[in-house]
């Protein structure tokens, strides 16, 4: 790697080097704490291009980040999307090229962007009942997620690790079902706790509420919980059980704020890079893309000044309360999870 790849520091001396991209609000499932039931979805033009995102992967790659998880929407469901992971997965300045997904397509596509360079999947599972998977996913077959996380387990990805959102009188009775999954397959879960991100029709989330300090009592049940100080580059608090190489994680973004050393931007699937999940500061990356109609090494500069000036916008953190409406409009798919 070249030393003289310069670093995004942004005003509280942070350093940006983690972005996570949604190339897609899409997807083929609706989670009730994702989307609302008649989700309507933004017109394709308003979507990045493959290639623009490529274009902004390669620019923040020679600007300092050095790992890019691609997510959503549904990333496996757009069009022609392995020749993106393999552009990515070509960048020598990245180190970790992920993908956050729910797994419906892995059966077919775990194998492929394993090969394009993908180092590590993130795949949802809140439950491990078909039914119940079914009434948290709206459209959700859990067999199908299932065959797709085996899959993924056997590709050669560096880690393979399960997200499930806790949620009481959802799935708070299986979270150790789903720790024991976990264990028997060799690979991870991390717990989140709920965010209020958009407007989600007939799902409550004050009532729903699970942090992750009940999550951990529950596991600890079972698992003693011994604490890591290992890190993967994003929010995850990981502990480990003496008898198992997997590793269990929190994400507390309630109860155990992690903006401090918060090291990410995000980029929506219109191309607004966002300086923080739960505020509103950003600036729009597809406007100067578009300007001019095609790519030119003016270009390519004007959005590196773009991105590296609107690092500066980064705001010291959140202000999340699930009391109150959301403040927040945006949905998780449109944000990138
Ligand atoms: N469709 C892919 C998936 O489900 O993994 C990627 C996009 S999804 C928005 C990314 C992650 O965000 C998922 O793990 C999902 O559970 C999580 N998520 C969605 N809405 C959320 C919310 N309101 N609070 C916390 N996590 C949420
Ligand atoms: Fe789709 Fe992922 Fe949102 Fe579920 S969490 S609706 S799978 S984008």
């Amino acid at each position: 790697m070249s030393e003289k790849i310069p670093a995004l520091i942004d005003k509280f001396g942070r350093e940006i080097n983690y972005a996570r991209i949604s190339i897609t609000d899409r997807c083929d499932f609706r989670c009730v704490y994702c989307m609302s039931e008649d989700m309507k979805f933004e017109p394709r033009n308003e979507l990045l291009s493959l290639e623009e995102i490529a274009q902004i992967g390669t620019s923040l790659s020679e600007l300092g980040v050095r790992k890019l998880r691609i997510t959503g929407g549904e990333p496996l469901g757009r069009k022609n999307v392995m020749w993106l992971f393999e552009h990515l997965g070509g960048l020598e300045n990245i180190r970790d090229l992920t993908i956050t997904t729910n797994g419906s397509q892995l059966p077919k596509m775990a194998r492929a962007l394993a090969e394009s360079g993908v180092t590590r999947v993130n795949i949802s599972l809140d439950s491990l009942q078909p039914e119940r998977f079914k009434r948290i996913t709206r459209t959700g077959d859990l067999d199908k997620v299932l065959d797709g996380i085996h899959a993924a387990a056997d590709a050669g990805f560096k880690r393979v690790k399960l997200n499930t959102v806790a949620m009481k009188g959802r799935n708070d009775d299986e979270l150790l079902d789903i720790v024991d999954f976990a264990r028997n397959t060799g690979i991870d879960v991390v717990f989140i706790e709920e965010m209020p991100l958009g407007n989600t029709s007939n799902h409550d989330r004050q009532e729903t509420y699970c942090s992750s300090d009940e999550v951990r009592s529950i596991i600890e049940q079972k698992y003693e919980l011994i604490a890591t100080t290992e890190n993967t580059g994003g929010p995850s608090r990981y502990f480990r059980m003496s008898d198992s190489d997997s590793r269990i994680g929190f994400i507390s973004p309630h109860s155990h704020n992690f903006c401090e050393s918060c090291n990410r931007v995000r980029i929506t699937a219109k191309g607004l890079m966002l300086l923080c999940l739960g505020q509103e500061h950003s600036v729009d990356l597809r406007e100067v893309l578009r300007e001019q109609g095609h790519a030119s090494d003016a270009m390519i500069e004007q959005l590196k000044e773009v991105i590296t000036k609107g690092i500066d916008l980064k705001p010291l953190g959140h202000d999340f309360d699930l009391s109150e409406q959301p403040i927040i409009m945006r949905h998780m798919n449109v944000t990138g999870g």
